[in-house]
């Protein structure tokens, strides 16, 4: 029977499950670009933004996406022939490093596979074989969304320091904004890079690249760099168009002003908490799941999870088919195993993903959880029991 009319849920690793307040914000006529009500508003998301990514840093602003943002911010921190180091725990590591090299950047990667996170002594050992000036910038990660390892930005930062190392620390947070804790001067990351459609909860159109003054200084000794991606006009306009380099993503500023009003108003820290209380529930469920059967974590330590988007794998082809029935028969689309390819399993298929991140709450989880469990049962895949159980435990506990 197909029970999918309903409100469905896109339970993938973004885009996310945007809010009705945000629709509801960007139905509406285009206003004027050169003075006004956009002209104020955008000039007040500036403060939000960096209260998300706790900085006192500078933000420049983009239409774009995640890849967009790789690029804006490869194009301020290197240029032809210069040559960065990425610190690979996943598929969008490498998807950074192939960026860099369309660009003539050098990128040399360290190789931590699809299960792992960082190894400081092997990241060490690749800093240690050349001059402290030899990597412009070292190019890491916060949460790789296809593996869902958590890699420690902090400890990135020491090591940077211990080596002397002259290198900026750009990190990677467009899964991990608003959802999984990051406190870009604290850590101190240099150069961080984000999107709108994932913990930001805003339809995918926009693009953020955040930058210490460390990271302006050495952008102003580049021998040149793109006039578009140049990322010191947009982040000190003058005028509405110098935020973008033209015209504003109109609509999708009044969609942001009332996400980051809806942030604001929660509060960042408990973000974080429900985020983590949440992803806690899932890993019940998961852990009672594999006591019998094929499904197990793809990050075994809890301590290196996301708590926004979970790796799972489920072997062919039961992911694939528990995909296809939470999807056709129940309204929920999980996400796809994504870089976890291996020889017995050249698509990937095996592996699939629960993406938990931005506007979902105590529910939408259970209610997931739920229809996956009626999903294993449909498709006859054998898994333990409790899981349901288990998950509500948690929330029940929290
Ligand atoms: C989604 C994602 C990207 C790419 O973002 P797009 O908006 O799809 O270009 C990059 N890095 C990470 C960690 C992501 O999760």
């Amino acid at each position: 029977m197909n029970l999918s009319s309903g409100q469905t849920y896109l339970a993938i690793p973004g885009p996310s499950v945007i809010p009705e307040a945000v629709l509801r914000a960007m139905h509406r006529a285009s206003p004027n670009i050169y003075e006004g009500e956009l002209v104020e508003l955008t000039h007040t998301l500036v403060p939000d933004l960096r209260y998300v990514a706790q900085t006192e840093g500078n933000v420049a602003l983009y239409i774009a996406n995640g890849h967009g943002a790789w690029e804006a911010a490869l194009a301020n921190m290197a240029c032809h022939g210069d040559r960065v180091l990425v610190a690979s725990t996943g598929w969008f590591a490498h998807g950074w490093a192939k960026m860099a090299r369309a660009m003539g950047i050098e990128a040399d990667i360290v190789e931590y596979g699809t299960q792992s996170t960082i190894d400081l002594n092997a990241l060490a050992k690749a800093l240690h074989a050349h001059p402290i000036d030899y990597y412009k910038a070292v190019l890491v990660t916060h949460v790789d969304t296809s593996t869902s390892v958590k890699n420690d930005i902090a400890a990135v930062r020491a090591l940077l320091d211990d080596l002397g190392s002259h290198a900026l620390l750009a990190v990677d947070c467009v899964a991990s904004l608003g959802c999984d804790e990051f406190k870009m001067d604290a850590w101190g990351a240099d150069v961080m890079v984000a999107a709108c459609q994932k913990g930001l909860m805003v339809p995918a159109g926009m693009a953020f690249v955040y930058f210490n003054d460390k990271a302006a200084q050495r952008q102003k000794q580049l021998p040149y760099i793109s006039s578009y991606w140049e990322w010191g006009q947009r982040a000190n306009p003058e005028i509405l168009a110098h935020y973008f380099c033209g015209t504003a993503p109109t609509h999708h500023l009044y969609g942001l002003r009332v996400a980051l009003d809806m942030i604001r108003a929660e509060g960042i820290e408990n973000i974080w908490t429900r985020h983590a209380t949440l992803a806690k529930a899932i890993w019940a469920a998961v852990e009672s799941w594999g006591t019998d059967g094929p499904m197990r974590m793809n990050i075994q330590d809890k301590s290196l999870r996301s708590t926004a988007v979970t790796a799972l794998h489920m072997g062919i082809p039961h992911a694939k088919n528990l995909r296809n029935w939470t999807q056709h028969t129940a309204g929920l689309t999980l996400g796809i195993g994504l870089g976890m390819s291996t020889p017995e399993d050249p698509k990937g298929d095996g592996f699939f993903r629960f993406g938990h991140m931005g506007h979902v709450n105590a529910q939408m989880i259970l209610g997931m959880l739920s229809t996956v469990q009626a999903g294993l049962i449909a498709n006859n895949i054998p898994h333990g029991t409790g899981a349901i159980d288990a998950a509500a435990h948690v929330i029940a506990g929290a």
